[in-house]
């Protein structure tokens, strides 16, 4: 890597990211399009979320308040910002790359109960600081050059203080020109005055001074470009240069915050900073160009109907929506989805209203609310022909609605929302399993898969061996499989031992696909999960009235 033969900077660069004045300003969005940015350029970007909550993992919070949980390869259950660092620099990430408070305390507290501090007192410094520099550090192992870190929360939380004096201790550690402070704010338009102001910005970067770190890039977020002279005022008050002060407008489309940030110099100065010769990595944006372009110039609208239970919460869903964009930027179509609660079905949002949809998805999720309402969106995209994706949960819901229906066993159901129904199509691994542990009992992470040849899965994914990312505890109970094949839905992919059903579909269907997977994790911009394409193809076709029977092979596995 030309970035390392700086002489003495041998080292990882690092990148961190704080925020202030207010949440939700975007800092996963603005650490992702840097990412992007900096690899545009040719380096070896990876990412890293520091969250200060105590939870050890986001595995168990309701995702009706924090939004989903990303799942790894590796089966981490991780903070849903790892997917905009996923999707924006195109890399795999690890269960190492989202860290906690709660996290770093267990592995603390669980040294101090086997003695390795000696006899010490153990203390938030250096203990707990230790531990968190300890996971930048092997960070650095991955053999990225740059390394960017973003700390939830905002400067002046009680619970981030840990984090920002390891970041503050870790420039000393890795040496000036290797570490780089970004801090995001907001630069607020009141107006009564007509003027935007620039005071909640420097009471943030006084509370970041004030724990010992000077940021070296100060990002604006406002709904107004910010004026040079604002620009100006900000770099005199806040110790920056003026190339340093980035102005964040609100942007149409996510993805063209890169974009935005670059024409600003974000990665210039960062660069800068860093010590990494700009001459020797110019930047490449084609690609990403390509991605923008895509996403402003369809014009056909395609309706998808989301059926959840946390539709009011849309974060909750973050990956699914991504995925289903950029399989409406591949198959060229503008898609609008419409998030309808899973509960309001078929009451309120009755069978005429589902038929006005182009297609559906049934998410992945967990427990009975909505549950039976999912089931009925299922039975009427069967009955109409509209095209529906079951993802983990949702597959699961096909299956049922199928059972019942088809092969007329009139009570069946997953044993999680039913314990006693004498059809359990849907059933746990093994069903003598204790549950004792909410965390440790699901299966988690990648997983491989064989598909059937000829069956829409593998003509779609161009392939017969796959991988895809798992979280669930339940599973399609094997029993029945002959049983649904002869009435017509087929199992169309199955773990390599053959024991586990991992797909299904209805050929005879314009798109009845289900996976016990999650394939959201795995779309990006400019690569679309194959599935996603599918359905988003079915429904193009069923928005132009044609007949959707339609998997154009050739481009949907090319995408992928
Ligand atoms: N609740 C179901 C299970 O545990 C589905 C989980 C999911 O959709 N992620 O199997």
């Amino acid at each position: 890597m030309r970035v390392r033969e700086h002489g003495a900077d041998s080292m990882t660069k690092f990148v961190f990211v704080t925020g202030g004045v207010s949440s939700s300003l975007g800092k996963g969005l603005t650490a992702s399009s840097l990412g992007r940015l900096l690899k545009s350029r040719g380096l070896k970007v990876t990412m890293c979320k520091l969250d200060p909550y105590i939870n050890v993992d986001p595995g168990t919070m309701n995702p009706g308040e924090h939004g989903e949980v990303f799942v790894t390869d590796d089966g981490g259950e991780t903070d849903l910002d790892l997917g905009h660092y996923e999707r924006f620099i195109d890399e795999s990430l690890s269960r190492m790359s989202n860290t906690t408070t709660g996290a770093i305390y267990s592995s603390v507290i669980a040294k101090e109960r086997r003695g390795d501090y000696l006899g010490k007192t153990v203390q938030v410094i250096p203990h707990v600081t230790d531990e968190i520099k300890e996971r930048l550090r092997r960070l650095s192992s991955v053999g990225a050059d740059v390394v960017i870190v973003e700390i939830g929360g905002t400067v002046g939380d009680i619970e981030i203080v840990p984090f920002i004096e390891a970041i503050r201790q870790y420039r000393r550690d890795a040496g000036r020109d290797n570490v780089c402070y970004v801090h995001l704010t907001l630069v607020p338009y009141l107006a009564p005055s007509g003027e935007q102001k620039t005071k909640p910005t420097q009471h943030s970067v006084t509370e970041l001074r004030s724990r010992g770190i000077q940021p070296d890039v100060i990002v604006c977020r406002s709904d107004q470009p910010i004026s040079d002279s604002l620009k100006r005022k900000i770099s005199l008050l806040c110790d920056v240069q003026i190339s340093a002060v980035i102005s964040a407008v609100d942007a149409p489309s996510i993805y063209d915050i890169p974009m935005t940030l670059h024409h600003e110099g974000l990665d210039t100065i960062v660069c800068q900073t860093l010590g990494i010769d700009l001459a020797e990595h110019p930047i490449d944006l084609r690609a990403w160009e390509e991605v923008v372009r895509r996403v402003h110039s369809s014009t056909q609208h395609v309706r998808i109907g989301v059926i959840g239970k946390y539709v009011t919460m849309p974060d909750a869903y973050l990956s699914v929506g991504e995925a289903i964009r950029h399989a409406g930027f591949a198959v060229g179509v503008k898609t609008d989805i419409e998030w309808l609660e899973a509960e309001r079905v078929p009451g309120e949002i009755d069978a005429d209203r589902l038929r006005g949809l182009d297609g559906i998805i049934v998410p992945g999720g967990f427990g009975e609310r909505g549950f039976e309402g999912m089931i009925a969106a299922a039975k009427i995209s069967r009955d109409f022909g509209i095209p529906y994706l079951g993802i983990c949960l949702g597959m699961q819901v096909m299956v049922i609605e199928f059972a019942r229906d088809v092969l007329g066993l009139s009570d069946a159901n997953s044993t999680e929302m039913s314990t006693t129904t004498s059809s359990p199509v849907i059933a746990l691994m093994a069903e003598q399993m204790e549950v004792t542990d909410m965390g440790g009992t699901m299966r988690l992470g990648a997983c491989p898969a064989m598909l059937k040849a000829g069956s829409v899965v593998a003509e779609l994914y161009g392939a017969t061996v796959v991988s895809e990312r798992h979280r669930h505890r339940y599973e399609f109970n094997s029993r029945y499989t002959e049983q649904f094949e002869d009435a017509g839905m087929m199992c169309s992919g199955a773990s390599p031992d053959g024991r586990l059903i991992e797909f299904v579909e209805i050929p005879e269907h314009p798109f009845f696909v289900g996976t016990q997977a999650h394939p959201e994790f795995k779309s990006r911009p400019d690569r679309p999960h194959p599935l996603f394409y599918g359905l988003i193809k079915a429904a193009a076709a069923r928005a132009e009235g044609r007949t959707p029977h339609i998997i154009d092979v050739e481009t949907a596995s090319s995408t992928h």
